[in-house]
């Protein structure tokens, strides 16, 4: 019934995630309440890294994008399966050392990081800085100086990839406020600096197209522009840079007409493009990184609402209220994201009902999702939204302040909390 596998319906006609009746989890927890599947998290994981053993003699690493959902617990699993960790602030970077995430295994991004954040990553040697602009080299530089060490650093390249994607995701082409650009030469001139630098060690350069990408050709085309800009600062400086990061974006489905392709297609025709490029330029193999975020987590969550108010406003619509919303899941008020929707209490029965999920918070913008198929849906129902483990949790806000729902994680049919609900106390805790 479910695409999904580890979505299911038991014999009382209720959803099931992981083998755990959805209805029991929410009258356990309480509602709002995110859930994960550990197995299809780790299975995916371990996609990707035997995809690079298979496509690429194991060149390679994946790299969890952390901004997609970030806590200790899944840091902890994303060391386990051998993966590197993304971060894009201090305090993802604080998750995963916290967590006890190997500094070396960590890439620090960002468009405009801190001075307080690059002496952090410095001083506990995350593996790599990934420089944005010449000002932040140059602030690299002098801080790594100061610090008397060398900074591992990559670049943010923008390969003028244009990934057709929603534009509010797309970070590829040159209109951007992410990295170097190519066509202006801008991104050269940054690598002829970065050499003449004494305390940052220009390892690799990067690149990131966009987000929720189908296609594996702007993958490829990203690939092959990267690799011949390797080649061209091989012939004109001779200087050879061995690492490569092709970024995250990798699609998953949120409602049915999406059509992610397997992940190791990916690799297959990746490391075709990047191989013969080498052979081309006579420059080693790079060692590839990839970033996948949305696509580790999205499709191993659900979120789990109590339905309230069923409002029907006659030839106009029917409002079902739950008791979330844009603060747990601002993805459609940001950027019209489809998501399927459920009635967990009632999987078994026909979706009959044309629906708007609104929340509860204090805007008419405060919607889930607007006209949906759901069975007949009265208050109290258990309403389930999937593909939700990306992206909700890390852009949850406590907007009226509504404490941020608690994660639990299932591991072989057995749930755990891995970040507990918020309290009326933690919403106070900062206030004078
Ligand atoms: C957001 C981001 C990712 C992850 O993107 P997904 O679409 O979640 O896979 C990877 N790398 C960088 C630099 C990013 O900004």
């Amino acid at each position: 019934m479910f695409t999904n596998d580890c979505l299911n319906v038991n014999e009382s006609g209720h959803l099931t995630i992981g083998g755990c009746d959805a209805t029991e989890l929410a009258a356990q927890y309480g509602t709002p309440l995110y859930v994960l599947d550990e197995n299809v998290i780790r299975n995916t994981c371990r996609a990707y890294v035997n995809s690079f053993k298979k496509y690429y003699d194991g060149n390679g690493m994946p790299m969890y994008a952390s901004k997609a959902l970030s806590c200790m617990e899944l840091c902890r699993i994303m060391d386990e399966e051998g993966l590197g960790l993304d971060v894009v602030s201090g305090g993802e970077l604080y998750t995963a050392l916290k967590a006890g995430f190997p500094p070396e295994n960590i890439h620090f991004h960002g468009n405009n990081k801190t001075d307080e954040e690059l002496v952090m990553a410095l001083k506990h040697n995350v593996g790599k800085i990934v420089v944005d602009n010449l000002e932040e080299l140059e602030r690299l530089n002098s801080f790594a100086e100061k610090l008397d060490k060398v900074a591992p650093i990559s670049f943010r390249i923008k390969p003028g990839v244009d990934a057709h994607t929603h534009s509010f995701i797309r970070t590829g082409q040159i209109d951007s406020k992410f990295g170097f650009a190519l066509e202006t030469g801008e991104a050269y001139n940054a690598v002829k600096k970065a050499i003449s630098y004494e305390n940052v060690c220009l390892k690799e350069l990067h690149c990131h197209i966009g987000s929720q990408i189908f296609d594996i050709q702007p993958f490829v085309t990203a690939a092959e522009i990267m690799m011949d800009f390797i080649g061209k600062i091989k012939n004109e400086l001779g200087v050879v840079i061995s690492q490569l990061n092709l970024g995250g974006g990798f699609g998953i489905m949120y409602v049915d007409t999406d059509t992610p392709v397997p992940y190791e297609n990916y690799m297959e025709k990746v490391s075709i493009a990047v191989k013969a490029k080498a052979e081309e330029y006579s420059i080693p193999v790079p060692f590839i990184f990839i970033e996948p975020g949305r696509s580790i987590v999205g499709e191993a969550g659900i979120t789990l609402y109590k339905a309230g108010a069923v409002k029907n406003i006659p030839n106009v619509r029917t409002y079902v209220s739950v008791d979330g919303g844009m603060t747990d899941n601002i993805r459609y008020a940001l950027y019209q994201s489809d998501y399927t929707v459920v009635n967990a209490s009632k999987a078994n029965q026909k979706p009959e009902m044309t629906v708007t999920i609104a929340g509860k918070c204090c805007e008419s913008g405060d919607l889930i999702q607007e006209n949906v198929k759901i069975a007949n849906t009265v208050a109290g129902d258990i309403i389930a939204v999937l593909s939700t483990g990306a992206y909700n949790y890390s852009m949850a806000s406590n907007y009226n302040r509504i404490p941020r729902p608690e994660i639990v994680m299932i591991k072989d049919g057995k749930p755990r909390v891995i970040v507990k609900r918020e309290t009326y106390d933690d919403i106070i805790r900062n206030d004078i």
